[in-house]
């Protein structure tokens, strides 16, 4: 009895042994669950979906914008200094009727919420490098070192009630922005009420907003009336402030006066806060932009362009606006920019956000400014950009200087 028992017994270990090992032997080929964390099982799972997402799905506003991983596992190249699809000479013209649908139908594929873009094959860069469609250019290792190609433009416009403009710029804009290979997002920072305008601070606001969305290195301010006649005119930072808008129809293709630093401009996030932003005190039309020129030049920066004919622009025609009259006590303001610089600008910034909508074509801002009464006598007048330069620009107009042009 004791002998069957005993045999029964060492049968049975040997069959347990040739469980185990058994079990082993498929354990080591298969991810058995209750050998593996089951954290770490979650964890895995959601990296791995992670991964997919950014190697198939459009990134989001808050992933990273660095060079990432292409499908093959390499990262990006930077993108060719010079975009390899420019067109150069663009045919533009504002009588077609274009309704916002049609320009979602034409680019909105392209983009992303917000009217943001990247591109999909290399990593864009905000910063063109000095020489840039010179005949000489520097090598090609120069070229790129100088670029730095981690962060996004952020495109900022003023804005209240011109619908009919913003179909126009963003038929136009989308596709030169794109061939451009920039990472960019549009904001349009709209004005609330019908409270005196405020074009300077509409800016100061939009970058202030734009940088709580993304680390944007280069932001471009323009007019929504203004459309480039060359796409070689890139909307990049450069290592002084940028003056785009250059040779407009309006002024016979000149620039109207020597310092005119209005229309389209890009400054680095490093050169707009040296120099505490715009203004915000100049209500109604005129003088913010010179007052900008102004801050760049009290805080030793010079401004560059493109040439004449890169920097060529069609502006859409139009009256001076409701609550947009020109304000002549802004001339007066222009004698008090180095006073004011310190204390009236990005740092004295006070506004209400009252509405944020993310449209495929832009990131419109819907803002209070808090329209002070009493600012002081607005007056009736026509003309483009500055008031001071509005005496100036009947009389001279300017080419731009050799020692400008990059
Ligand atoms: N702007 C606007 N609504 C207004 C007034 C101005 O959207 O009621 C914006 C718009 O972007 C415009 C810019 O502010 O292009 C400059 O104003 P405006 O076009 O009147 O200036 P100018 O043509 O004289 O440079
Ligand atoms: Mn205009």
């Amino acid at each position: 009895m004791l002998k069957t028992i005993f045999n029964f017994l060492v049968l049975f270990a040997v069959f347990s042994l040739i469980c185990f090992a058994v079990f082993l032997f498929y354990s080591k080929n298969n991810d058995l669950l209750f050998f593996t964390d089951p954290h770490h099982l979650v964890n895995t799972k959601n990296k791995t979906s992670l991964n997919i997402e950014k190697t198939t799905a459009v990134p989001e506003f808050h992933q990273n914008r660095t060079a990432m991983p292409a499908a093959s596992g390499r990262p990006l190249e930077p993108c060719p200094d010079i975009p390899p699809n420019l067109q150069e000479v663009l045919y533009v013209e504002f009588r077609t009727n274009r309704t916002l649908e049609d320009v979602r139908q034409q680019v909105g594929p392209l983009l992303q919420q917000g009217g943001r873009y990247k591109p999909a094959n290399c990593v864009a860069k905000q910063k063109r490098s000095p020489g840039l469609f010179r005949k000489h250019r520097p090598s090609l290792t120069t070229r790129l070192g100088e670029s730095d190609p981690r962060y996004g433009v952020a495109i900022i416009i003023p804005f209240r009630n011109r619908y009919d403009h913003l179909s126009h710029w963003l038929h136009y804009l989308h596709p030169i922005l794109i061939r451009q290979q920039l990472d960019y997002s549009v904001y349009v920072i709209n004005q609330e009420g019908d409270g005196v305008f405020n074009r300077a601070k509409l800016m100061n606001i939009g970058h202030t907003e734009a940088l709580k969305e993304y680390d944007y290195e280069c932001f471009v301010f323009s007019d929504i009336d203004l459309v480039p006649l060359n796409d070689r005119n890139l909307y990049r930072c450069s290592d002084k402030p940028r003056h785009l808008s250059v040779a407009v129809d309006k002024f016979n293709f000149l620039l109207p006066y020597n310092n005119i630093f209005g229309g389209v401009t890009a400054l680095s996030r490093e050169q707009f806060l040296k120099v505490n932003g715009f203004s915000n005190t100049f209500w109604g039309w005129g003088g913010e932009d010179d007052d900008l020129y102004q801050r760049i030049v009290f805080r030793g920066m010079s401004i560059s362009r493109p040439d004449s004919v890169i920097g060529r622009y069609k502006m859409i025609k139009h009256g001076r606006d409701l609550h947009n009259d020109r304000n002549p006590n802004n001339v007066q303001k222009l004698n008090e920019t180095p006073q004011t610089i310190d204390r009236d600008g990005l740092n004295s910034l006070s506004y209400t956000v009252r509405k944020i909508r993310k449209d495929l074509l832009y990131t419109f801002i819907t803002v209070d400014v808090q329209t002070t009464a009493g600012y002081g006598r607005v007056g009736g007048g026509s003309g483009m950009y500055s008031c001071v330069s509005a005496v100036v620009s009947s009389v001279h107009l300017y080419r731009v200087s050799s020692e400008q042009m990059s």
